[in-house]
């Protein structure tokens, strides 16, 4: 059957997961990301289930997108320290 990983959103064999990442839904190979790097992409995660569980006006929504990418164009030039 397998488990699905929240992370990289996929479908994975059972042996993937160690007994904490079956409750948390994170394969052991996403277990392994540095942990801001995870938290990066479970935050971005719970802002989309958000948007996709409420009621949002599509405007709002928009402005929320701009505002996640505004946020990783921040990120990408303090990576690039340009
Ligand atoms: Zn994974």
């Amino acid at each position: 059957m397998g488990h699905y990983c929240r992370i990289c959103g996929r479908h994975r064999p059972n042996e993937k997961f160690s007994g904490k990442g079956y409750n948390i839904h994170v394969c052991k190979e996403c277990m392994r990301l540095p942990k801001d790097k995870r938290q990066f992409i479970e935050e971005r995660e719970e802002i989309e289930g958000f948007l996709s569980q409420s009621n949002i006006l599509t405007r709002s929504h928009y402005a929320l997108e701009s505002l996640c990418f505004t946020i990783m164009d921040d990120y990408s030039q303090y990576q690039g320290g340009e």
